[in-house]
């Protein structure tokens, strides 16, 4: 990994498509590019306009470099103070505050602790590493301002498939213990079961043993949404699987990348979340996260039919 240092603008932003999912009014991102480099990564597609890649010599969609703002605490606690309005805040919602190059840095926990240093502030931490537990001590001693979630995007039967599409991130049975050891520690957490990759994390038997497990982590909402087609996500994770040599998971792949049978993936794993949060736990903190744009008119009139648990974007 090549890492790279940039100076955005702003620290804490508004964030209306966050707001609509529920998630958080604000966003805090510490860089522009995130070194856990998962393949599905929709941040690329998002932020390909940025004139950073152009200055630093990258292409917004090539892979194996990381941008982060090192001065990012500061511009966060300078509006910590500022903004009158205070929320609720996601750090971080287009990278991840505790990947490698983050962590060299303290990022995830100076930009904590610039904004639970002001009143009127909760945060939502979202991570897919283990390392947040370091700084589960800061959290603890602001316990009732902040709700901790890590991304668990398959089981950890699943770890050695899920390598070659995260391949900087924790393990998934590492942000498990992280998540237990959250919830061991009094602190609150959430459920994040997203993407859930077809072929690798769809199953009905493996969403009842993630939606199960959240559950005994204390979770106080559960948000799960598909894979996100955006940008070259789909070919980038098929084509390292295939690499890999995962040749059914890189066809799971392949095959979503038809809309009709993308649409079937999107409703079949609606109905298995559903169906185990019905069991386990209740409909009721259900956040399936749907863009209805891709569905089929049949597919999208089968989830209306019942849709509790859907936030419909
Ligand atoms: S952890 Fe999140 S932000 Fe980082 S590369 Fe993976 S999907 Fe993108």
């Amino acid at each position: 990994m090549k890492n790279f240092t940039y100076t955005l603008g702003g620290g804490i932003h508004r964030s209306p498509e966050f707001e609509k999912k529920g998630l958080a009014e604000y966003a805090v991102n510490v860089g522009l590019r995130c070194g856990h480099d998962c393949t599905y990564c929709s941040s690329r597609a998002m932020l390909r306009c940025h004139t950073a890649f152009q200055e630093l010599g990258r292409k917004a969609f090539d892979t194996g470099y990381s941008i982060v703002d090192p001065s990012i605490p500061e511009r966060v606690a300078e509006d910590a103070k500022r903004l009158r309005r205070k929320g609720l805040v996601q750090i971080c919602t287009t990278v991840d505050a505790w990947a490698p190059e983050a962590q060299e840095l303290h990022l995830g926990r100076r930009c904590l602790e610039a904004i639970l240093a002001e009143p009127g502030w909760t945060v939502r931490v979202l991570t897919k590493n283990a390392a947040v537990a370091d700084d589960f001590d800061l959290i603890r001693k602001h316990r009732e301002r902040v709700i901790v979630g890590l991304s668990l995007t398959g089981t950890p039967d699943k770890d050695h498939v899920l390598a070659v599409v995260e391949p900087h991130a924790s393990p998934v049975s590492e942000r498990m213990a992280a998540l237990r050891k959250a919830h061991k520690l009094g602190l609150r957490t959430y459920g994040m079961l997203c993407p859930l990759l077809p072929g690798i994390a769809d199953a009905p038997a493996q969403i009842d043993e993630l939606v199960q497990f959240v559950k005994d982590c204390g979770a106080e909402e559960v948000f799960s949404e598909a894979i996100n087609a955006r940008g070259n996500s789909l070919t980038l994770t098929e084509q390292v699987l295939r690499d890999a040599g995962f040749l059914a998971e890189a066809d799971s792949i392949s095959a979503i990348r038809k809309r009709t049978v993308w649409s079937q993936y999107v409703v079949a794993l609606f109905q298995s979340i559903q169906q185990s949060m019905r069991t386990h736990m209740t409909t009721e903190k259900l956040r399936f996260l749907l863009y209805p744009s891709g569905l089929a008119d049949k597919d999208r009139r089968a989830i209306k039919k019942d849709d509790a648990g859907v936030v419909w974007l």
